[in-house]
């Protein structure tokens, strides 16, 4: 079976995990960034960082929301 129609770039790669934070993404999408990050050096850790983000924000909010 040929992946060749999950097969997507760096850019389009990170503007869809930057998208994957304010909707959910499709099960093709999942699977393209998933496959990318596979093969990419750069990507993997982009995500990682984003991850990263997002875990560390609901944190800063809730703080900063019970500090004034
Ligand atoms: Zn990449």
């Amino acid at each position: 079976m040929t992946m060749n129609f999950l097969q997507r770039n760096c850019r389009q790669v990170t503007a869809l995990v930057l998208a994957g934070e304010d909707r959910r993404l499709g099960l093709f999408e999942r699977w393209a960034v998933r496959a990318h990050l596979k093969v990419c050096t750069a990507c993997p850790r982009f995500y990682r960082q984003v991850a990263l983000m997002r875990k560390a924000l609901p944190r800063w909010r809730a703080y900063r929301d019970t500090a004034d």
